[in-house]
């Protein structure tokens, strides 16, 4: 499918992308590829979805962009740094630097939904003034103002994601990362999920979306790569969910 001719698109090309994979391959055991060759570019402000069967090596992808692990072969990219020589200091801001979110949300569940905010933030050093003005702007954007002093225990999962959500973009990352962040919702929270991702990237942040949600993706009419078996079998713009039988 041809996409239209976006001029400011692909201008944003020429510049160096924001992630890049060149010839990746990771075997976490010896001889048994993972992901194999992989080699993607993703370019400031993209919206991008990785789709494919459950084992396909989606989340080997995500934790190569975070350097929890390393490539058997080949280089990741991100900003223009090759990760992988990131020295092991460097390494704990660099992943500081990138919104994470998960399926199982991963809040702390002895602190209110104010102070897993603000925690991000603490972690980082940021200035108590700082702190005080990002957390109610960021809880606000997910629409949980009201909810700050409540534990994660008293919220539905779709409000804990939005917690996670306002946790990962309290420092204002230029990448947002999402493994299945509906894998736990029903429908409208993950609708909710999906269109908070998508005004989050309208602000300038890049966001790349594992998911398996067919609808979604294709209702939305971003990006789509498609992995089968550890490969890259498709990567369309305005792409569908194509189903990768094994
Ligand atoms: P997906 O997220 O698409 O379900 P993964 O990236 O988690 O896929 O896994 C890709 C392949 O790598 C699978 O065959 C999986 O069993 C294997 N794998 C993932 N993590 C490990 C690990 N820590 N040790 C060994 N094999 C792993
Ligand atoms: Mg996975």
């Amino acid at each position: 499918m041809a996409a239209d001719f976006d001029i400011n698109r692909e201008m944003s090309k020429i510049e160096a992308p924001v992630i890049s994979f060149e010839h990746v391959s990771k075997e976490y055991q010896k001889g048994i590829a993972a992901i194999e060759d992989i080699n993607i570019r993703i370019y400031k402000g993209e919206f991008v979805f990785i789709v494919g069967n459950s084992g396909s090596g989606k989340s080997t992808l995500i934790r190569l962009m975070l350097k929890e692990i390393l490539p058997s072969k080949g280089k990741v990219f991100v900003a223009g740094r090759e990760i992988g020589r990131l020295r092991k200091f460097q390494v704990g801001k660099y992943r500081r630097s990138i919104g994470v979110v998960f399926q199982d949300f991963r809040l702390l569940k002895d602190r209110n939904v104010y102070d897993n905010v603000a925690f991000a933030q603490q972690v980082v050093e940021a200035p108590a003034r700082l702190i005080k003005r990002q957390v109610p702007k960021m809880l606000s954007l997910v629409g949980l103002i009201d909810k700050a002093k409540s534990f994660p225990n008293e919220l539905s999962g779709g409000q804990q994601q939005r917690v996670a959500l306002a946790r990962a973009l309290v420092n204002n990352p230029v990448i947002l990362l999402a493994d299945e962040p509906t894998g736990n919702l029903d429908p409208k929270n993950s609708w909710e999920i999906m269109s908070l991702l998508e005004d989050i990237n309208k602000r300038g942040t890049t966001v790349v979306v594992v998911t398996h949600n067919q609808e979604i993706v294709d209702r939305m009419q971003k990006r789509v790569i498609t992995l089968k078996n550890g490969r890259v079998i498709s990567d369309e713009e305005k792409g569908r969910y194509r189903y990768a039988k094994n």
